[in-house]
Order: structure tokens, then C-alpha cells, then sequence
């Protein structure tokens, strides 16, 4: 028996880094997902790997007309949702003196206004299924700055903000809301943004000195939309290697 068995999930950005590893280990554990991305040749990929208990959907999560088409895909193939992950989110580096306004919109829009839509777009039906479990993936940017990252710290920030507001909202219906706030992880967004040793330098020193792995986050993702979180919501989960526990102090 697996703790998602009879659930379905809809996840974003799931063609590929923790999006797609939430994806397998979701069916492993029993349930039905809908891969959303825009990737469509890489979800379309990850969806025959997972044979019947997986869909693909195109869904670009800025497009409300696409998150309405995604949910009613998991209630006409699977009959129902009750588990969403927000998972998509995009990243652009730049000190704030050179940021882009049209970099800025990009990052906000993905990843702040597709949480702010896919929260929308579920609620109806998870009412329908009596509750279910919305995961918003945010991250250690969402707890504290970090340079050349205004845009992505601003939506993270947002994100788990957001997350409070539609737990307080949605509880009574029974609808968990949380975040998770992971530190760094080895996907395509981390290799497309640093060099092996910007990466190796940024981990060296944190309590657990390593890079964290997408299978590793969504394990965690797996217990949130699991009934085993069944008292946890509005809350924060941190995923970091201990990134944010503190930092080195040397004496003389
Ligand atoms: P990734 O780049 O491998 O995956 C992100 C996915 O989102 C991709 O498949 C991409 O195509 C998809 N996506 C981008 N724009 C989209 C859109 N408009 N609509 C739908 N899908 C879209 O990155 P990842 O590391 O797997 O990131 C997953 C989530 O974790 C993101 O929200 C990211 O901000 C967050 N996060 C990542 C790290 C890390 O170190 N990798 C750390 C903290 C938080």
C-alpha cells in the first residue's frame, strides 16, 4: 500500500529536476499525476516512463487558460485532485543595478503569479474531493537575500507569504497549503546558472557540504501531499543541508 494511493496529483514544471522526481516517487507511492510543463517533448518522455498513472499536459503556468484545461484533464482521466504541487519556477541572475524590467516580470510572473493561479485553479475541485494538499515550492531564497538574485528572492519571498494566506483561507475546507523552501539542488536550473566550481565553492562549507539531490525534496513533497502531514499547514519546511542554520565562525 503507498501513502498516495487513490490520490491524484497535478504538478508544475515537471518535465525535468525536482518537478520530474516528484513525479516518479509520486506513483511509486501509489498515486495518479498530471505532468504540467512546457517542456512538451520532455514531459511527454517522463509520462510514458510512468505508463498509466501519468499524463502529460502542456501548462504554462502564467496562462489561466491552461490551468483550467490541466484540472479538468485530472478529473476527466483520473476522476478528481487532490494534491497540487507549484512547483515551476525560473531563475535570471543580475545585480539589481542591471536587472531587467522585462527579466523582473519574467521571474515574478512564473514564479509568483503561476503559484498565485494554480492555488486558483484547484481549489474548486479539491473542494469537490472533500480536501486535499497544495505544495508551493519556494526556497531558502524565500528566507533570507542573496546577491544577483532580486527577482527570484522577491517571488520566493511571495510565495511563502501566499502560502499562509490560502492555508488560513482554505483550512476549513480542508485544504492544507505549505512551503517548501529547499537550499541548493542539482538540477538543470543550478548547472544552467553556475560553473562546477561556483557550485562546489557555494557548498563546501554548509553543515552537511554537499549539494542536495531532487529526489531528496521530494520526499519531502511526498509527505506534505500525504495524509501523514494531515495537521501541518501554513508552515514552512526547510530542505538545506542546513544552509540556514548558521554560519562558520573561526576564532583567532
Ligand atoms: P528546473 O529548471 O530543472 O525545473 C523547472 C521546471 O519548470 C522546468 O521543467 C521548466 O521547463 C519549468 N517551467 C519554467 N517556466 C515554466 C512555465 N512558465 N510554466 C510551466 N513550467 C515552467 O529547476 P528545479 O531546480 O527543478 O526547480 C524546481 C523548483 O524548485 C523551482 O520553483 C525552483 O525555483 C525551486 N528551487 C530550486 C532550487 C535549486 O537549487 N535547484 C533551490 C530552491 C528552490
Amino acid at each position: 500500500m503507498g501513502v498516495l494511493d487513490g490520490k491524484v496529483a497535478l504538478i508544475s514544471g515537471a518535465a525535468r529536476g525536482m518537478g520530474a522526481a516528484e513525479g516518479r516517487l509520486f506513483v511509486e507511492a501509489g498515486g495518479c499525476v498530471v505532468l504540467g510543463d512546457v517542456l512538451d517533448a520532455e514531459g511527454e518522455e517522463l509520462a510514458s516512463e510512468l505508463g498509466d498513472s501519468g499524463i502529460y499536459v502542456h501548462l504554462d503556468v502564467t496562462s489561466e487558460t491552461d490551468w483550467s484545461a490541466a484540472v479538468a484533464e485530472a478529473r476527466s482521466s483520473f476522476g478528481g485532485l487532490d494534491v497540487l504541487v507549484n512547483n515551476a519556477g525560473i531563475l535570471k541572475l543580475a545585480p539589481l543595478e542591471s536587472m531587467t524590467l522585462d527579466d523582473y516580470t519574467a521571474v515574478i510572473n512564473v514564479n509568483q503569479t503561476g503559484v498565485f493561479l494554480g492555488m486558483r485553479a484547484v481549489v474548486e475541485a479539491m473542494k469537490a474531493a472533500g480536501g486535499g494538499s497544495i505544495v508551493n515550492i519556494s526556497s531558502i531564497d524565500g528566507l533570507f537575500g542573496s546577491t544577483n538574485s532580486l527577482a527570484y528572492v522577491a517571488s520566493k519571498f511571495a510565495v511563502r507569504g501566499m502560502t499562509k494566506v490560502a492555508a488560513i483561507e482554505l483550512g476549513p475546507s480542508g485544504i492544507r497549503v505549505n512551503s517548501i523552501h529547499p537550499g541548493g539542488v542539482l538540477t538543470p536550473m543550478v548547472t544552467d546558472a553556475l560553473t562546477d566550481e561556483q557550485a562546489q565553492a557555494l557548498f563546501e562549507d554548509i553543515p552537511l557540504r554537499r549539494i542536495g539531490m531532487p529526489e531528496e525534496v521530494a520526499k519531502m513533497a511526498l509527505w506534505l501531499a500525504s495524509d501523514g502531514a494531515s495537521y501541518s499547514t501554513g508552515s514552512e519546511f526547510v530542505i538545506d543541508g542546513g544552509f540556514t542554520a548558521g554560519f562558520t565562525l573561526t576564532g583567532k
